[in-house]
């Protein structure tokens, strides 16, 4: 049993008296328990942010800096603890948690160790002739985050980073099935030297700890990562205190490859990208648009790469593929499968959880579907797993507007050697990301947002902190003039 509360630099119990459990999915063997956190406990933690805020706003950029460099290097002592407690509270493959989670979160704590010594105003100048301006990028105050479950570790420190890097102060709430690293990272920033109160964790269940964190009076800012619905009421909850808000959402990131695509990159990168995480990552591959003189020869190369993608154990360094999150996540993108399937689509490959020894966990095959209407769930909604619907296309035109047809916007891919294709795909996609002729690497020097229902501001790089700062206009009268020409609006003598 562990404690769900980590405020003002202490562990405690949540007050809720209703126990959460972690379960690992590989074999629902459970991995920690807590008495989850409540109202109270986002009170405690919110009290906790607020008293920590004026000195470490005030702080210079260079004592932000030289603690989250000692944050850095403390992760990269604990990255194998890191990698391995991601592993067992998600399922996924160590491979990635050990090449991917920990080191992209490792290159983010260094990223803002050095940006919150970049982060300044505008240029200074004498716009009117009778007044020098300057702009101040001020912290906001106490931040409530919250995040979900599939990058536990990456998706805290997107959160807590900007946040704390301009200055202000964090309560994060993980998603309560995946808060282990969270509550192991908050302990490691107050052992770098990040003062007690500056980042605080609370555990608890959206509804109750979620909502009274967003609603809380003294919460300035809610920054918010999650599914498209939940962001909803997220914007609702924030509106009567009229906070800023900050939404990364869904996805359902197209992958456009045109007839001249390099056919060997593009099968490669769809199998990739569709399957990394499971597929429970919010720019993953799911909806393959691929002209028509390719089509087939897309199919088969990835319905033959989809069946070399070894399942196993997550620990298990030959482990391609892992469970999803849970076995109702595995049942949940299952029944999109069958519902495809009832509508006419075809199932090329996967569709079924595999039996024998994977029985036990949460496993979903890597499922490879055809034939589905664009105006179907299976295209349109996010699945979350590891399903990529491939359909054709014959003009430019119609591959780029079917591209854009889904409510979301965060990521897309276009596969082409032309470049004058790719010029106009990356023009024309509406998306927070465009990658052309890749897809899924991303870099802490470079915004992550959404267009559309994907949400709107952007994580990581110096653009995070138009969300995270606020921007005043200081003027300054270089006159000295009692009676100012402008007076005469007023005077008229
Ligand atoms: P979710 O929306 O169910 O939950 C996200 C978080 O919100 C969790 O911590 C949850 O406890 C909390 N929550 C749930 N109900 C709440 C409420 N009423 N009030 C306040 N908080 C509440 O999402 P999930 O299933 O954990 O994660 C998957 C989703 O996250 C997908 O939609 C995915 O696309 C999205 N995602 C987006 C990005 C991005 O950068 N845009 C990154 C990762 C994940």
């Amino acid at each position: 049993m562990t404690a769900s509360v980590f405020a003002g630099g202490q562990r405690r119990e949540g007050s809720t008296g209703v126990t959460g459990e972690v379960i690992n999915p590989a074999d629902g063997s459970v991995v920690d328990s807590m008495v989850l956190a409540g109202a109270d406990d986002v009170d405690a933690a919110v009290a906790a942010a607020r008293q920590a805020f004026p000195e470490w706003a005030s702080a210079p950029p260079v004592a932000r800096s030289t603690a989250l460099n000692d944050l850095a290097r403390r992760l990269e002592s604990r990255a194998e603890e890191y990698a391995l407690a991601e592993t067992r509270q998600t399922g996924k493959p160590i491979r990635l948690s050990t090449e991917f989670d920990v080191p992209g979160s490792i290159d983010n704590v260094a990223f803002f160790a050095g940006a919150a010594r970049n982060l300044e105003g505008k240029a200074s100048a004498e716009w009117d002739g009778a007044h020098t301006s300057l702009i101040r990028r001020e912290p906001i105050g106490v931040v409530g985050s919250i995040a979900p479950w599939n990058y536990p570790l990456q998706m805290a420190m997107w959160k807590i980073l900007p946040a704390i890097s301009a200055g202000n102060t964090i309560v994060l709430k993980p998603a309560e099935i995946t808060p282990v690293t969270s509550l192991m990272l908050a302990e490691d920033c107050v052992a770098a030297g990040i003062p007690a109160g500056v980042v605080n964790v609370v555990v608890g269940a959206g509804p109750v700890a979620g909502e009274a964190l967003i609603s809380h009076p003294d919460v300035s800012m809610v920054s918010f990562t999650g599914s498209t619905g939940v962001g909803k009421r997220v914007m609702e909850l924030a509106t009567p205190g009229v906070k800023r808000v900050h939404l990364e959402l869904g996805g359902k990131a197209p992958f456009v490859v045109f007839d001249d695509a390099d056919l060997e990159a593009a099968v490669h990168g769809a199998v990739a990208g569709a399957l990394i995480n499971g597929g429970q990552d919010c720019t993953a591959a799911t909806r393959a648009y691929v002209q028509r003189p390719l089509y087939e020869a897309f199919v088969a190369g990835v319905a033959d790469l989809f069946q070399t993608v070894r399942l196993g154990a997550p620990e298990d360094p030959a482990t391609d593929l892992g469970p999803l999150i849970s076995r109702r996540q595995a049942e949940r993108v299952g029944g999109f499968v069958e519902r495809a399937r009832a509508a006419g689509a075809k199932v090329v490959t996967g569709g079924e959880a595999p039996g024998g020894e994977l029985a036990a966990g949460a496993y979903y095959r890597p499922t490879l579907v055809t034939g589905a209407a664009q105006d179907s769930e299976i295209v349109q909604d996010e699945i979350f797993g590891p399903v990529l619907v491939v359909l054709p296309f014959d003009s430019d035109d119609e591959g780029l507007a079917l591209a854009n047809d889904t409510v979301y916007g965060l990521a897309a891919s276009a596969w082409t050697t032309d470049i004058f294709r790719g010029l106009r795909a990356q023009r024309e996609i509406q998306a927070g990301c465009v990658w052309v002729n890749d897809h899924i690497p991303i870099v802490s020097e470079m915004p992550h947002g959404g267009f559309k229902q994907s949400g709107f501001g952007k994580d990581m790089s110096m653009y995070s902190f138009e969300e995270y700062t606020n921007v005043k206009h200081v003027s300054l009268d270089i006159t000295g003039e009692a009676r100012k020409p402008w007076h005469r609006t007023i005077f008229t003598a």
